[in-house]
């Protein structure tokens, strides 16, 4: 069986009055929530979120996607209902042990085959922390990481960029929800950091693997990223959750053996999309993405963070990318047009049945071009004296219809020749020398 042991802290920061994130912690299923609206229900959001993930049954990836749509679902009815609420929202990020469902089917009851089930919508993050290494899982769901994606923005760039905190993805903005997920091979000795953004604006990646690597304790680690995210700022409302992977059932040596590199060990990384179906790459679902404006001042507290427009950004479908695409279509199409060209302009004389006809075209055809019937002839294949009748069962080729019809011609005249050269062999053959009957003749009329 997998243990797992898990930390947390939260906090309202230096600067907030009041704390709008809220924290999940019961085992096997924890979470960040990161809520946003005016005055309290921003708290609301992220409550409600919460409340509603941990009343769901959690058994499977596909399972645990929809727990985090039902909670999405809760959070836009209850916004719905009260005029206060309207345009309130949350992040959620979660991570979850399931029982062995590696293909979202029925569990297998094989505790060889658990899984850490990974789920995210918004900008709260989940990070590994594998062999000294600390990888972000999650992708955000903000304006700003699509400009990094599309390689527009730098990393640094982002951290200070005004608008970080445009969100183009949240619970509680619509109906339904596109939730993105990721299936992990639990190890022992790996820790699972989940934080809202109140951490990682402040703090950077180096210092947050530092005390990773420092302290064993996974409630010291949350306590320390809390204090450190306050040291550095404070600025908004910070939260994390640790959860370490402390027996894996020996698993880590068997996957060892498989899983060449820690980058490896997420074994699946397709967002599950709205519908239960699992997308390719999380880069590419635009399914369901509905922008929520957050004017910086405010952070993701804004009162004012309602639905907007659907702006489904086709992620990193760039013009650069769409102008490669046309130039590819571009030089596909000049090359079949080249060789339909190719194929299709000369002709040659062959046989149809044993008829001479002439075919646009070459012998044979060319790739997928097939030579096609031009005209025919009144010659058949006796007809071509024997020197050439090789040619013509090949195909003669000319270059233009007119040479062909000239080389059929030829043939004609040829023939003729031929039938009055055997019409006159014949007639001196059925004549004497001095212009008496022939022998048949003499047969015909008697002997002398
Ligand atoms: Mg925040």
């Amino acid at each position: 069986m997998t243990r797992l042991r898990a930390g947390a802290a939260t906090d309202t920061g230096q600067v907030r009055a009041n704390n709008q994130d809220a924290i999940l912690v019961a085992e096997p299923v924890f979470a960040v929530a990161d809520g946003m609206g005016g005055h309290a229900a921003g708290e609301i959001a992220s409550e409600v979120a919460v409340e509603s993930l941990q009343a769901d049954d959690v058994s499977s990836r596909r399972a645990l996607a929809e727990a985090v749509r039902q909670a999405n679902r809760a959070v836009w009815e209850r916004a719905k209902g009260d005029a206060e609420l309207r345009g309130m929202g949350t992040t959620m990020c979660v991570v979850a042990l399931v029982p062995g469902a590696p293909t979202d089917g029925e569990a297998s009851g094989d505790p060889g085959d658990e899984r850490i089930i990974v789920a995210n919508v918004g900008d709260s993050r989940v990070y590994q922390f594998h062999d000294g290494d600390l990888i972000q899982i999650t992708d955000d769901h903000s304006l700003v990481e699509d400009l990094v994606r599309e390689g527009r923005l730098s990393h640094d760039e982002a951290r200070t960029h005004p608008q970080r905190n445009i969100l183009t993805r949240v619970l509680g903005n619509e109906p339904d929800v596109e939730v993105d997920t990721w299936e992990v091979i639990p190890q022992r000795g790996d820790r699972y950091l989940l934080c809202s953004d109140g951490l990682f604006n402040e703090v950077d990646d180096d210092r947050i693997a530092s005390v990773l690597r420092r302290l064993a304790d996974p409630e010291d680690v949350a306590q320390e990223l809390v204090a450190l995210a306050n040291r550095h700022g404070g600025r908004d409302n910070v939260s994390v959750v640790v959860v370490d992977v402390v027996d894996d059932d020996d698993r880590a040596a068997a996957a060892s053996a498989t899983v060449a590199t820690a980058s490896q060990t997420v074994v699946s990384r397709g967002p599950t999309t709205a519908g239960g179906g699992t997308a390719s790459s999380p880069a590419l679902s635009t399914g369901g993405t509905s922008p929520v404006p957050v004017p910086p001042s405010a952070g993701n507290s804004s009162p004012s963070a309602a639905p907007a427009t659907k702006a489904a950004k086709p992620r990193r479908v760039t013009w650069r990318s769409l102008l490669f695409v046309c130039c590819l279509l571009v030089v596909l199409g000049g090359a079949v047009a080249a060789v339909a060209w190719f194929a299709r302009s000369t002709y040659h004389v062959g046989l149809d049945d044993e008829q001479v006809v002439i075919y646009r075209g070459r012998p044979g055809g060319l790739l997928w071009i097939q030579p096609t019937l031009a005209e025919r002839t009144d010659l058949t294949l006796d007809d071509v004296p024997p020197a050439r009748r090789a040619a013509v069962s090949d195909g003669k080729e000319e270059p233009s219809l007119s040479r062909a019809r000239e080389y059929v011609a030829t043939l004609e005249e040829q023939a003729e020749a031929e039938r009055r050269r055997t019409t006159t062999t014949e007639a001196t053959t059925t004549t004497t020398p001095s212009g008496s009957p022939t022998t048949g003749a003499l047969t015909g009329t008697g002997r002398p």
